[in-house]
């Protein structure tokens, strides 16, 4: 055996490479296998402000920042009203340099990194996984306790992913031209935009539609032609056609896919690999790292606390399960913004059911320190595994609209609000909590979960007061 791990990362994409960073500070042995030379085409993409903390968690943002990756983009938005609207963006990032920043960051953490590397075989045994790869024209056999599937949407363990939305394909193109930095979204006809320029002489532009419109259409024009005949009806991207493309059109599947049992006893599926979500919400990236977060803490208890092992395959899928529904919903809330106007499949199938729910602003008043709290009606405390101190344990969290959360800032949250399950002075509150959190930061978590509608201000003139 030439290689002998704790874990095998199987690509070395944003996931893989999160993945093994934080594999490796948790003291394990990681080697990741990435099939490519360099990581991807050119690509620019645009992250969400919530990408943030998960860089901090890596311990990578600083590199990020250092490489001045992160550029902040407005994005010119041309959605549900013909207007044209400027919004504040994320940030807008060239995947080349971001991925490969990250897999240095892996290296650093202390994972090996095989690339360009080709398995040609995976096989489980008694004595844990085998597989054969192909590496600077040689052959190496890895022995693994577990495997990461990190490969990406098409992934490389086996294993069914439902649709989570309907089907969806890109058409993507770079084009020379001169634009400044920025981003640009545009719903179409049948079909929406995506554009991006990090004011490098390069616009890429991106056209989402049914494959059910694109396959007839190719036949007849070529992938390239029917390209750009759409990108000529967007008021918002044709001064690309102004330019030239730098290279072809490439078409990738964008649908949203979820594989429902994405873990195992010694196999993990990470990032796209486990669930892709819509592009249209500019949080695959950010799900990714989320995923391999969450994914570093269930191998660290499989390897460390195998008897915790159900614990730790159940908390992930459930995680999943929770950011599957969350995206879906706010998918599903974009597009139906439309389809309100235009009475066209595309938008209307996309819409589906939008929940007559829709969360509310995160708008709250504040609360008087002798004001009156209770926890929301919609808010369950409820058992099941969650994230302490690196490893999955039973333990209980706090759910409001779909979402769980049991720790915030490191505080474990469902005993503080259970506190308030009847009505309770703000200040009669925050003593009740004062052994496990101090006055400051006391106070910041209140705001927090007043914030986030899990407790809010009642009306006390009556009776039933604590
Ligand atoms: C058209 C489109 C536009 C998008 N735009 C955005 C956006 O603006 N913002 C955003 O946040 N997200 C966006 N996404 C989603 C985002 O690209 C993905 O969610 C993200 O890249 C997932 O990261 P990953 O590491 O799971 O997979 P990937 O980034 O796909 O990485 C997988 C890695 O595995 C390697 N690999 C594959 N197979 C093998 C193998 N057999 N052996 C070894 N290595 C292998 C690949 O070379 C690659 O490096 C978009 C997606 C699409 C389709």
């Amino acid at each position: 055996m030439d290689r002998q791990v704790d874990v095998c990362v199987i690509g070395g994409g944003p996931a893989g490479a999160a993945l093994a960073i934080r594999l490796a500070q948790l003291g394990h042995s990681v080697l990741v296998v990435e099939r490519s030379s360099s990581p991807r085409p050119r690509t620019v993409e645009s992250l969400v402000p919530s990408v943030l903390p998960l860089l901090d968690a890596l311990q990578v943002r600083t590199a990020i920042e250092r490489h001045g990756l992160l550029r902040p983009a407005a994005v010119t938005v041309r959605w549900a009203d013909p207007a044209i609207e400027r919004r504040d963006g994320g940030w807008l990032v060239g995947r080349q340099a971001f991925d490969a920043v990250l897999l240095g960051a892996a290296e650093a953490a202390g994972a090996d990194v095989m690339r360009p590397a080709r398995i040609l075989s995976i096989a489980r045994r008694d004595d844990g996984w085998h597989l054969e790869a192909v590496h600077d024209s040689r052959r190496v056999s890895i022995a693994s306790r577990v495997v990461a599937d990190a490969s990406g949407r098409c992934g490389w363990l086996p294993g069914r992913k439902r649709r989570t939305g309907p089907r969806l394909v890109a058409l993507e193109g770079a084009w020379r031209s001169g634009r400044p930095q920025g981003m640009w979204v545009e719903a179409g006809e049948r079909h929406w935009y995506w554009g991006a320029s990090l004011g490098d002489g390069f616009t890429q532009a991106t056209v989402f539609l049914d494959p059910a419109d694109l396959v007839p259409a190719r036949r007849h024009e070529g992938a390239r032609a029917v390209y750009e005949r759409l990108i000529a009806c967007s008021e918002l991207l044709s001064p690309c056609l102004q330019g030239t493309l730098a290279g072809s059109v490439r078409t990738r599947d964008a649908t949203a896919r979820a594989d429902d049992h994405p873990a195992t006893d010694d196999a993990i599926k990470v990032g796209d690999a486990a669930f892709a979500l819509d592009p249209l919400s500019s949080h695959g990236v950010q799900s990714a790292l989320g995923s391999a977060l969450h994914a570093a803490a269930v191998v660290h208890t499989i390897l460390l606390r195998p008897a915790d092992r159900a614990l730790a395959i159940d908390f992930y899928r459930g995680c999943q399960r929770d950011a599957v529904d969350f995206h879906g919903r706010a998918a599903r809330r974009a597009y139906a913004e439309v389809a309100r106007s235009r009475d066209d499949p595309f938008w209307r199938r996309r819409a589906g059911s939008v929940d007559p729910e829709t969360p509310p602003p995160e708008r709250h008043e504040a609360v008087a320190f002798d004001g009156w709290l209770q926890v929301s009606p919609d808010v369950r405390i409820e058992p099941g595994p969650v994230l302490c101190a690196d490893f999955i344990v039973a333990g209980s969290h706090v759910r409001r609209a779909g979402r769980p959360t049991a720790f915030v800032g490191g505080v474990a949250l469902a005993p503080l609000v259970a506190a308030a399950a009847g009505p309770i002075r703000a200040e009669t509150l925050l003593r009740s909590w004062s052994p496990v959190v101090d006055g400051p930061r006391a106070g910041r978590l209140l705001q927090w979960l007043l914030r986030h509608q899990i407790l809010q201000a009642v009306d006390c003139s009556g009776g039933g007061r604590r």
